[in-house]
């Protein structure tokens, strides 16, 4: 079992760290919020007073922090850890962050023969908890090898995507086909409801035909159809639309610094950004339906 410090302990780093205490590592942690640490502490970890005291000496750093600027305030100028740790460590950042800061993260770490991945996940909260995460991973092939044995402790589906900031861009293109499908999924079940289909009815039609996808098959958008998705619940999150907002911004800024056009991925972009302005930022991202819904 290894030594593990693990930083940030919001929504989904909270259980992940629990996952990790549960397969048997031992692990240390820090958040800037105390209640956060106090929760882990109850549940076996070690709790340190810095980034640097938990990572100190330990032979994994796991991080899963807000955004971009949070990783780069950890990890690189003077008082990051990349200036404080030596090449024994392997850092592991779940976060989703813009790719430039991954790799320039990842960059910094290989200069100094230290291995860093960026390791963003797929899946929500109910996944964290459950050990269930998809992580896609971009590093060095060693770097991958020595990550998986700590991953595993927390998601099943571990990937590698390539070199570092591929694991970022995955994600990426990952969440801007799922906002592309999910806008589908709804534009088509309102055109049909509109013209009398029962959208159970036309979901089951669909399913069975060529425009089945993720979205109608386990997240179905309209209440009623599926009585574990978000939309039997009143839209509780699920996935925040907030969070799709977010996702779809660092898939643009890819697009842009590659020069790929994505007019789809812009156009679903303006429709999650258009949804959470009317204030439905804390309400699952399939809430998008309604906003098709109030345009009739
Ligand atoms: P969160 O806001 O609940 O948690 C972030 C935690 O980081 C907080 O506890 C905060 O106090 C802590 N933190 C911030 N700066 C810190 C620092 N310098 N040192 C130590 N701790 C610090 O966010 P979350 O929902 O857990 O999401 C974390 C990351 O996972 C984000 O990048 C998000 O985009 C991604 N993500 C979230 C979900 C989801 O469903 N919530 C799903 C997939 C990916």
């Amino acid at each position: 079992m290894a030594s593990i410090a693990f930083i940030g302990l919001g929504n989904m780093g909270g259980p992940m760290a629990k996952n990790l205490v549960a397969a048997g590592h031992d692990v240390t942690v820090f958040d800037l919020v105390p209640e956060a640490c106090a929760d882990l502490a109850q549940a076996g970890a070690a709790v340190a007073a810095s980034a640097a005291e938990a990572a100190t000496g330990k032979e994994y750093v796991v991080s899963m922090l807000p955004a971009g600027k949070h990783v780069a305030q950890l990890y690189l100028g003077d008082s990051g850890l990349l200036a404080q740790l030596d090449s024994s460590v392997t850092l592991l950042d779940c976060s989703t962050i813009d790719a430039a800061t991954a790799r320039e993260v990842g960059e910094a770490a290989a200069a100094l023969n230290i291995g860093f991945m960026d390791t963003p996940v797929s899946g929500g909260v109910a996944a964290a908890a459950a050990g269930t995460l998809a992580f896609m991973c971009g590093g060095s092939a060693a770097t991958f090898e020595r990550a998986k044995p700590v991953l595993a402790g927390m998601g099943k589906n571990i990937f590698h995507a390539g070199p570092a900031g591929a694991g970022q861009v995955a994600k990426g293109c990952n969440n801007m086909l799922l906002a592309i499908h999910m806008l589908g999924t709804c534009e088509a079940l309102e055109m049909g409801a509109r013209n009398g289909l029962d959208p159970k009815v036309l979901s089951e039609i669909m399913l069975a035909s060529s425009g089945r996808n993720w979205s109608l098959e386990v997240y179905n958008p309209w209440p009623g159809v599926m009585e574990n998705a978000p939309a039997s619940k009143d839209y509780k999150p699920g996935f925040m639309v907030d969070l799709m907002v977010k996702d779809l911004g660092l898939a643009l800024e890819i697009a842009e610094a590659s020069g790929v056009e994505n007019q789809l991925g812009k156009l679903a972009g303006e429709r999650f950004r258009e949804h959470q302005g009317a204030g439905n930022g804390r309400r699952d991202f399939s809430s998008i339906l309604q906003l098709l819904q109030e345009e009739a």
